[in-house]
């Protein structure tokens, strides 16, 4: 998946969530930043691509970064694309709101300010990383940072499930490959697993899906600002029980 497909999956995604009651967010305020913040991280596991977009965010710096990542994860979708990848991803938000809560904003204030300002970046918002540096701020003096470690690991798991419907498909267990005793395009000899709905990374089933996904998000939005008077979930369960 590219990297708008993987945002707007993530955002999506987040949305959902918070309309099937599994998290419960009701300011809104708090519901736009978090769901940036899903967003962004809609692209964190890609931080293993020394050409990708989070290795252009700031250079050099995160080229650097990316660079590191990549040889201590194993290369492109490897760690960061399994469930260890996931694990590391919400313990390292979470121990940044321990942090935070200890006096020490740094760590939560850079990983917010850094998935807010890739989502940012990737819907082409203006404001560039000052917007990135507002939301971030933002979050302190909202209900959004207690939300954060749980909005990081949901767009980081559809970033990974949005792999996995592509050709080249994920590591799930990584570092183990898990070999299977008869391979296939769904399992391969290395390990990799995928459910190649979308094709190559790019294709045209990839752009549909987003569109159906923008559209979800657009939905939510007019639901949340009152123009629509139902969510879109909620109207789609309504009309299929019709
Ligand atoms: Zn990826």
């Amino acid at each position: 998946m590219m990297g708008y497909s993987h945002s707007v999956s993530a955002a999506a995604t987040w949305l959902a969530l918070n309309e099937s009651g599994l998290i419960h967010i009701q300011d809104t305020p708090t519901l736009i930043v978090t769901t940036l913040v899903a967003a962004g991280a809609g692209m964190l596991p890609d931080i293993d691509h020394h050409s990708g977009t989070i290795a252009h965010s700031i250079p050099p710096v995160s080229q650097w970064v990316a660079r590191l990542v990549s040889s201590i994860s194993g290369g492109h979708r490897k760690g960061t694309h399994s469930l260890l990848g996931l694990a590391v991803f919400w313990y390292l938000a979470y121990g940044a709101n321990q942090l935070l809560y200890q006096g020490i904003p740094l760590l939560a204030l850079a990983l917010t300010g850094l998935a807010g300002g890739l989502a940012l970046r990737v819907f082409k918002a203006p404001g560039g990383w000052l917007g990135a540096i507002s939301l971030s701020v933002a979050t302190l003096y909202l209900d959004a940072l207690a939300y954060m470690p749980w909005a990081i690991l949901a767009g980081a798991t559809a970033h990974i499930l949005g792999d996995a419907l592509t050709v080249r498909g994920i590591n799930p267990f990584w570092p183990l490959t898990v070999k299977p005793a008869v391979a296939s395009m769904l399992w391969r000899k290395s390990g990799y697993m995928a459910l190649p709905l979308l094709g190559e990374a790019g294709s045209g089933r990839e752009n549909l899906l987003t569109s159906i996904l923008t559209l979800y998000i657009g939905a939510y939005t007019l639901a949340e600002l009152g123009i629509l008077s139902t969510y879109p979930l909620e109207g789609a369960r309504a009309l299929l029980s019709i």
